[in-house]
């Protein structure tokens, strides 16, 4: 009886020491002994260091914190120290590190070279020397800017007009164009035999004027930046004052076909769902159509003059500053992005020049809309059609009928609203109808790269 009580006491006595120091004990050195590596992570991730590179390294790790980083630059059989940083204590679980590097300031030249970077911890595995992380990766050293040989010369611009540069670059640039004031208008290759040649389509915005900077902007793989100014002249240009008086009859007309609300305690809710429609639901729709006219093939589509609707006549310009009137009262302004030609009530309606067709949707104050991509970033757009001929993603000839006139969108009679979009801005359609003025400033610049 008593032998039994005793093997049940000692029992106890080993679960309880089991609990008080053995189960600790494990737990303590599982612990100092943790076998996670840290890791460390640079951003940008690039496999290229350029003239003044700065890069950020991320360390981190969660269990016994950061005991040391060391980075470097291995270049010709010389080591280049970036980083090193020793942590006397745990603790440290995350820590970030700017490192900037200048190449020529610490005598590596151009070429291959290979990032070392090392990481230790607090553990107590290899000897207290902690778990370790190593990571080589390779990486090209290029500190020169690429070259830009502007190939075409003369670029004389209207606002609200177009133009074409053409330029060699002398390495490959995953960003290259024309930068006109803030805008940015992306070069293409593919058009001609030599793929280092680019051609960038760009315009003026209607209120950019002569005094608007546009240069040549190209950026290699290491994001060296070059700029290379083009002969340009800006001519004098100003838009029609247009006044549309709007009516109830218009606005009982018009305003149910937009799924807009006035606010609350509105008095006159007609003209608020109005107000909302030429002001915010405009502005949604030019971001669309603009999206649209960002995506564009590496293929030029078109050849000639564009093709201006058929026996129409013109009802609104390019750029006109609208000004609108309720009962005498001035109630907002906007500017017209396209021109309005009107024929008879559903006519049909040519592709202007030839090209894929981009877009085919109902868009809002523009109503049933196509937009065709003619290739290069430039694209044409038909606007508050009555219905579709086409279908996005097919072809279509200069000539060809995509679809026919109407009333969709927010508009007060038949008409087509024509536009021409040069990757995310409107351009004046008229020069696009202009046979001298394609010959000057497209066809001929082509032709003389070709013919050299
Ligand atoms: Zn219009």
């Amino acid at each position: 009886m008593l032998k039994s009580k005793l093997k049940h006491l000692k029992s106890w006595v080993i679960l309880l020491l089991c609990i008080i120091v053995i189960l600790p004990a494990v737990w303590f050195l599982s612990t100092r002994f943790e076998g996670e590596k840290p890791s460390i992570m640079l951003t940008p991730s690039s496999a290229f260091i350029n003239a003044s590179q700065d890069i950020t390294v991320s360390v981190s790790d969660i269990k016994s914190g950061v005991r040391k980083i060391w980075i470097g630059l291995l270049k010709d059989g010389k080591e280049n120290v970036l980083l090193e940083k020793e942590f006397p204590k745990a603790g440290l679980h995350e820590e970030s590190f700017k490192i900037s590097i200048k190449p020529k300031k610490l005598g590596i030249s151009d070429g291959k070279a290979i990032l070392r970077m090392v990481a230790r911890d607090f553990s107590w595995r290899r000897w207290w020397h902690g778990n370790k992380t190593y990571i080589e990766t390779a990486v090209t050293i290029d500190t020169h800017p690429p070259d830009v040989d502007v190939l075409s010369r003369s670029h004389n611009i209207s606002p609200g007009g177009a133009g074409l540069v053409i330029y060699k670059l002398s390495e490959s640039c995953p960003e290259n164009g024309v930068n006109v004031g803030g805008n940015f208008f992306p070069g293409h290759y593919g058009y001609f035999k030599d793929a280092d040649i680019y051609m960038a389509f760009f315009a003026l915005n209607y209120d950019q004027g002569a005094k608007t900077e546009i240069f040549v902007r190209a950026t290699d793989q290491a994001g060296n930046i070059k700029r290379a100014g083009i002969p340009y002249y800006i001519k004098r240009k100003s838009f029609k004052k247009d006044i549309l008086n709007i009516s109830d009859k218009f606005l009982n007309w018009k305003t149910p076909e937009f799924d807009v609300n006035a606010p609350p305690g509105s008095k006159t809710p007609m003209l608020d769902k109005f107000l909302k429609v030429n002001r915010d639901l405009r502005k949604a729709n030019y971001c669309k159509a603009t999206e649209v006219g960002k995506k564009t093939d590496n293929v030029l589509y078109w050849k000639g003059t564009f093709k201006r609707l058929p026996k129409s006549a013109n009802r609104a310009g390019f750029a006109d500053q609208r000004e609108y009137k309720y009962n005498g009262r001035i109630i907002d302004h906007q500017v017209h992005l396209g021109v309005d030609l009107a024929s008879v009530a559903h006519s049909p309606v040519p592709a202007a020049n030839s090209g894929k067709v981009a877009f085919v949707e109902y868009l809002g104050i523009y109503g049933k809309t196509i937009i065709i991509d003619h290739g290069f970033g430039l694209h044409s757009m038909y606007s508050h059609l009555s219905c579709f001929d086409v279908q996005k993603g097919q072809m279509v000839k200069k000539g060809e009928i995509i679809g026919r006139t109407g009333i969709t969108g927010l508009t007060g009679g038949d008409h087509l609203h024509f536009g021409i979009l040069i990757h995310n801005t409107f351009s004046n359609p008229v020069e696009w109808w202009d046979a001298s003025w394609i010959k000057n400033n497209i066809t001929s610049k082509i032709h003389s790269i070709e013919s050299r």
